[in-house]
């Protein structure tokens, strides 16, 4: 069980037996006590940008209304919810307007809203299309979690959007921003070990609870769309500047079909980049794995687990344990890093064209596992 204490919110689930949980008040007293606010005013003189979260389930709850409390350069001022109840609980725990609680059918009123400078879309994947959209033709700027959606296309149509409204969009690849990552990247970058030519690894969890996710509609796939996508994250980071340029892929049989009726249930694949880097990963929610190992020629670093938040990112390498000071929150980190690129017009480390390229890349999966392994090029 965890629960997450943000002034007056609680959020009680247990995240891996299915991000089900429930919402539920505390005084704003008993959490002012527990976990004292944090939030830091210094913003240069200036305004912090406004956040306005569309869809406000288990990640909002537990980790980015939270990291909002956290960002020096924004904060949260407005919610986009179905429940107008829910929306009134956010309003009052975070001080924002009720007039800031928009409807999903509403999105577009967002435009004449000056306090919300940028959406922030954490529905369940297939819906990311129509939320990042929508936030783009109110013309504000968007923050789009991952997938980044459920299709090539459907990301082709988000970018569009995006550069005809002028609004930027990043994808919430948080660990694009935690130090033991940056450590992998900046080895990829100066190849101070060699380039990084075997990774292995994967990302997989039993699923216990019936969800959206287990369901193609809202999910658009199964654990590769879901957490199989912070291993392919992983191993483009550690192949730094160089492409993937194809994968083989293969379905397991299910051991459950009842409960991954449309979507697989495991899945493994190989990535072969443009310089002969090679890695075999596998993902799925029927099996425990949270690992990504990387080797160069004179080095090596195993992340495990690789991919988590409470409790953060743990690296060995060859000259043992890394141990790195990791901020409190790697959302907090992400989302000031958008919010500034916002304020200095400048480019997201993880843009939108980000979040396409890894949707090239699950399709390519799902297309070399439906033709039995054959190899399939990545198509960019
Ligand atoms: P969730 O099920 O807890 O919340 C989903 C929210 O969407 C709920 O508030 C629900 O009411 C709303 N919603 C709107 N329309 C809906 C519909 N038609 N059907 C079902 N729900 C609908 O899910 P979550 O765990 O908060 O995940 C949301 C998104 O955030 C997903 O895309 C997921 O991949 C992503 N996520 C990212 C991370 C990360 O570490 N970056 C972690 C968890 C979730």
């Amino acid at each position: 069980m965890q629960i997450n204490r943000s002034a007056g919110l609680v959020w009680r689930g247990d995240e891996r037996n299915g991000r089900r949980g429930f919402l539920t008040t505390i005084s704003a007293g008993a959490a002012l006590l527990t976990f004292p606010r944090c939030a830091a005013a210094q913003f240069w003189g200036r305004r912090k940008l406004g956040v306005a979260l569309c869809g406000l389930g288990g990640y909002s709850l537990g980790q980015l209304g939270p990291a909002l409390r956290l960002t020096q350069n924004c904060k949260l001022r407005g919610v986009v919810t179905g429940s107008p109840e829910k929306g009134a609980l956010w309003a009052k725990s975070y001080g924002f307007s009720s007039t800031n609680i928009y409807h999903y059918d509403q999105m577009v009123e967002l435009a004449g809203n000056p306090d919300i400078d940028i959406v922030y879309v954490v529905t369940p994947n297939a819906l990311h299309a129509r939320h990042v959209i929508a936030a783009a033709k109110a013309r504000k700027h968007v923050i789009c979690e991952k997938p980044m959606a459920v299709s090539v296309a459907e990301c082709d149509a988000m970018l569009a959007a995006c550069r005809a409204n002028n609004v930027k969009l990043s994808i919430g690849y948080r660990l694009q921003f935690e130090p033991h990552y940056e450590e992998l990247k900046r080895h990829a970058r100066e190849k101070d070990w060699g380039a990084f030519a075997r990774m292995s690894g994967g990302h997989s969890y039993v699923m216990k609870q019936p969800q959206w996710r287990a369901e193609r509609k809202l999910a658009g796939g199964g654990p590769l769309m879901d957490i199989g996508i912070y291993t392919i994250q992983a191993a483009c980071m550690a192949a730094g500047d160089v492409a993937a340029v194809a994968v083989t892929a293969n379905e397991r049989p299910k051991q459950r079909p009842e409960f991954f009726r449309d979507i697989e249930e495991t899945i493994e694949w190989t990535m072969e980049f443009a310089d002969g880097a090679r890695g075999d990963f596998s993902t799925s929610y029927n099996d425990t794995l949270n690992r990504f190992r990387a080797e160069a020629a004179k080095g090596w670093m195993e992340f495990d687990p690789a991919y988590s938040y409470a409790g953060g990112v743990k690296v060995l390498t060859q000259a043992g344990p890394l141990d790195l000071v990791v901020p409190p929150s790697q959302q907090a980190v992400q989302i000031d890093d958008f919010a500034r690129c916002v304020r200095d017009d400048a480019q997201s480390r993880v843009a939108g064209e980000m979040g396409r390229r890894d949707m090239a890349i699950i399709e390519a999966i799902y297309a070399s596992a439906a033709q039995g392994g054959k190899r399939i090029e990545i198509k960019t």
